[in-house]
C-alpha cells in the first residue's frame, strides 16, 4: 500500500463518524420563518413576539406574565392592532413597546425585511433600495434604516487613540440666494441643514485599517 493511502486510511479512522441526516435539512427557525414574516403582517408580529418572549409572553411595563392576546369577539381572530392585555397593570400593549419599533407606524413586515436585507447584504443596503422593494416612502425607509443600523452597531466601540483628526460639515439645506455663486454647506440656512462631526485616527495598526474609525454624529445630539 502506498504511503499516502496508508496515511489517509489511518487519518479517517480517527474521525468520529457523523450520524446520518438529511442533506440540506433546515435547522434554523429564523431562516424558515423570515420569508413569511416579510410577506404577511400577522406572521411578522408572531415572528417578533416569538423572538422577544419565546413561549412565555410578559408585560413589557410590569413584567407580569398574566397576559392574554386580545381577540375579536365575532370572528375570534386576533385584534387588528395585535394588542395584548396585562391583568397586572390592566393596560394594553403590543410587541413594539420598549423596542426600536415603538412610536413607528411602519408595518412590522417591512421592519423584518429591512433587518433581513441589512444582515444579508455584504456592503449594507440603502434606504432607496428599501423604498423600491417595500413601497415605503423614502422618508420612512430612511427612518427605518437609521434605527436598524443603530440597533446593529457594535456596543463596545473602541475609543480612538493617538492623533485624532476632527472636522465638521453641513449636509442639505437650501442656498441663501440664487445665482452663479451659490454657497453650499456652511453657507446654507442653518435651520434646514444637518450638521455632522467626523473623527478619524491614523495611528491604528496598519495590519487592520490605516483609518480605523470615522464616526459621524448629529451635533445637536451632543
Ligand atoms: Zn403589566
Amino acid at each position: 500500500m502506498r504511503l499516502d493511502r496508508l496515511v489517509c486510511v489511518k487519518y479517517n479512522d480517527t474521525i468520529p463518524k457523523k450520524k446520518p441526516g438529511k442533506v440540506g435539512q433546515n435547522k434554523s427557525e429564523v431562516v424558515h420563518e423570515l420569508p413569511a414574516a416579510c410577506a404577511d403582517e400577522a406572521a411578522a408580529v408572531e415572528f417578533m413576539e416569538k423572538r422577544r418572549w419565546g413561549d412565555a409572553p410578559s408585560c413589557p411595563r410590569c413584567e407580569d406574565s398574566d397576559v392574554n392576546q386580545m381577540r375579536d369577539r365575532k370572528t375570534g381572530d386576533r385584534n387588528g392592532r395585535f394588542l395584548w392585555r396585562c391583568r397586572g397593570c390592566d393596560r394594553q400593549y403590543t410587541v413594539r413597546i420598549g423596542t426600536l419599533f415603538e412610536d413607528s407606524r411602519i408595518p412590522l413586515r417591512h421592519w423584518c425585511y429591512g433587518f433581513w436585507a441589512a444582515c444579508s447584504s455584504k456592503k449594507g443596503v440603502s434606504a432607496k433600495q428599501i423604498q423600491r422593494q417595500t413601497g415605503l416612502s423614502y422618508k420612512s425607509a430612511l427612518f427605518m434604516m437609521h434605527r436598524i443600523r443603530w440597533a446593529m452597531a457594535p456596543c463596545d466601540v473602541e475609543k480612538l487613540s493617538g492623533t485624532v483628526e476632527t472636522d465638521e460639515t453641513y449636509v442639505g439645506g437650501k442656498p441663501r440666494s440664487k445665482g452663479p455663486h451659490i454657497k453650499r454647506g456652511r453657507g446654507t440656512k442653518k435651520l434646514k441643514c444637518q450638521p455632522f462631526v467626523g473623527h478619524l485616527t491614523k495611528d491604528w495598526p496598519a495590519s487592520s485599517h490605516c483609518m480605523r474609525q470615522s464616526v459621524a454624529l448629529r451635533a445637536d445630539d451632543g
